[in-house]
């Protein structure tokens, strides 16, 4: 006799994951119930969980949202080149908003100019540092999305929004390195399950920004930020991380520059297991360490990343250089560093320690 296996959903996710612990918040569940028009699950910002609403009941068949979710597996990786230039935007009213050379918003404008996207899912966020999804069709939403900011946003629901709520069907995702991953597991999962929305033509290119960890809202702000620095977050313009300093700025200048350690309490547990600090699934991925100050250090992972930033290149918009092997060498250490950090919070956690 064949035992079929029952089904998991979305109260699996909840116990195997979210309640564990292991949640990225990428918002790759809700985007994916919702493509399949269910629209069960939202991103509870408060609680900083994926919820489902009161007195709904799953279809037996479903289930695709603990599928697809990154953390129940990971996705699997496919390499294609790992080149990397340290970088710098031409226009100067994008170096001006923008962090770290302002690549990132450097290549969206291009990918939208050329026609080569649509919009670009991107986060911006409030005067209370309140982050937000956006699909940014236009230039100057793109340069509201600039700058860098440290607590969580499910960037994976805006592809959702993007098709649904838009009607695109080409689009830019920027996001964290589990929100790679996670589109990466929409993908895999999408592709041999069910056809409800065709995500791979979607995302036309993926741009992951390295990252070490995404710092609980209210905890950062109104314990660390507020309660020990006497910062009010309404009057902070930037936030950086570099070199594990924390770095905040009002209009008037820098307010607080913090060893990184400092804000370690504040980091979420769905940041203390994860290993990717470049953002592995992406075409291209951006961030600030391995280059000097106002620079971008770009890494092209995919021939798709590749033309786009070549393009990026010859249109003007971005003025690139290879970067210096010292630069390589401590984003490789930082890899390194993440992944077994990652790995040792895992062993611990099923040691019960
Ligand atoms: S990691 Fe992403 S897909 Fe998994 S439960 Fe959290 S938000 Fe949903
Ligand atoms: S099992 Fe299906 S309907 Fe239920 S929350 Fe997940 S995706 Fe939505
Ligand atoms: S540390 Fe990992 S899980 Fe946390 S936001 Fe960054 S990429 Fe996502």
């Amino acid at each position: 006799m064949i035992i079929m296996e029952e089904k998991k959903d979305f109260r699996d996710l909840e116990q195997e994951v979210i309640d564990r612990g292991k949640c990225a918040l990428c918002g790759g569940c809700i985007a994916t119930c919702k493509l399949l028009d269910y629209r069960y699950l939202v991103m509870d910002y408060d609680k900083e969980r994926p919820v489902m609403g009161e007195g709904l009941q799953c279809p037996p068949d479903c289930g695709y949202c603990y599928y697809q979710c990154p953390r129940v597996e990971k996705p699997e990786l496919r390499r294609e080149l790992e080149e990397m230039y340290e970088v710098v935007a031409s226009d100067d009213e994008i170096r001006a908003v923008a962090q770290d050379g302002g690549a990132v918003t450097a290549l969206l404008a291009y990918a939208l100019a050329d026609g080569i996207v649509e919009g670009c899912v991107t986060v911006v966020r409030d005067e209370h540092w309140r982050t937000r999804v956006q699909v940014a069709m236009d230039r100057s939403s793109l340069l509201k999305a600039a700058g860098s900011k440290y607590t969580p946003s499910a960037a994976l629901t805006g592809i959702a929004d993007a098709i649904i709520d838009h009607g695109l069907w080409s689009v830019a995702l920027v996001g964290t390195p589990c929100q790679m991953a996670g589109y990466e597991k929409m993908l895999a999962v999408g592709r041999d399950t069910h056809n409800a929305h065709n995500f791979a033509s979607i995302i036309r290119l993926r741009i992951g920004l390295f990252c070490m960890g995404s710092y609980s809202y209210e905890r950062l702000v109104n314990e660390y930020l507020a309660a020990v620095h006497g910062i009010n977050i309404n009057e902070v313009t930037g936030m950086q991380i570099s070199n594990n300093v924390l770095h905040v700025y009002s209009d008037a200048g820098e307010l607080l520059s913090a060893d990184i350690a400092e804000i370690e309490p504040y980091k979420r547990d769905g940041c203390r297991v994860c290993e990717d600090f470049t953002a592995l699934f992406s075409d291209i991925s951006v961030g600030n360490s391995g280059t000097p100050e106002g620079k971008s250090t770009v890494i092209v992972r995919t021939y798709t990343g590749k033309d786009v930033f070549e393009g990026a290149i010859e249109r003007g918009y971005i003025e690139a250089k290879r970067i210096d092997p010292s630069g390589a060498e401590l984003v490789h250490r930082l890899m390194k560093q993440k992944k077994e950090a990652g790995i040792a919070e895992k062993e611990r956690r099923k040691a019960g320690k």
